[in-house]
């Protein structure tokens, strides 16, 4: 852990701690409802389709493909001023989750929409870990 990490770092809530101690096991884990089998992104406290509360969790493979991207060249607040650029995308989960990250390890240039890519974690505090995407390599070249 980076004890000078600057970031905000995630707000834990009780209905989301599952996820974030997931991401600390570098485990994408994607909360499920056991009444209409709903998958559901971000973590909530009731399921968005039928408002079940009896929810669990599964694994995500951790691939998924880049829905849509915009490399981040400036304004931003202060604090992420020191990544800049930096490339913040929407990804498609194989388990037909859309999710907010970013796209790493990767040549700005070589970003594509469609591209297939897998999870990587970035550990930022003792109880999480932040998932962000790069390119899978075998489809790269
Ligand atoms: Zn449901």
């Amino acid at each position: 852990m980076n004890q000078t990490y600057q970031k905000p770092i995630p707000e834990m809530q009780p209905w989301s701690k599952e996820y974030w101690k997931g991401t600390k096991q570098h485990k994408l884990l994607i909360q499920t409802c056991n009444e209409c089998g709903a998958k559901i992104f971000y973590p909530r406290k009731f399921c968005p389709e039928c408002w079940s509360k009896d929810l669990g969790w599964i694994e995500a493979k951790g691939t998924a493909r880049v829905y849509s991207f915009t490399i981040t060249r400036d304004m931003v607040e202060p604090k992420f001023m020191p990544d800049l650029p930096y490339v913040l995308a929407m990804v498609d989960l194989d388990e037909g989750i859309r999710m907010m990250t970013r796209i790493v390890e990767c040549d700005h240039d070589k970003i594509r929409i469609g591209m297939d890519v897998e999870v990587v974690f970035e550990d930022i505090s003792d109880d999480c870990a932040l998932p962000m995407f790069r390119p899978i390599r075998s489809s790269q070249d």
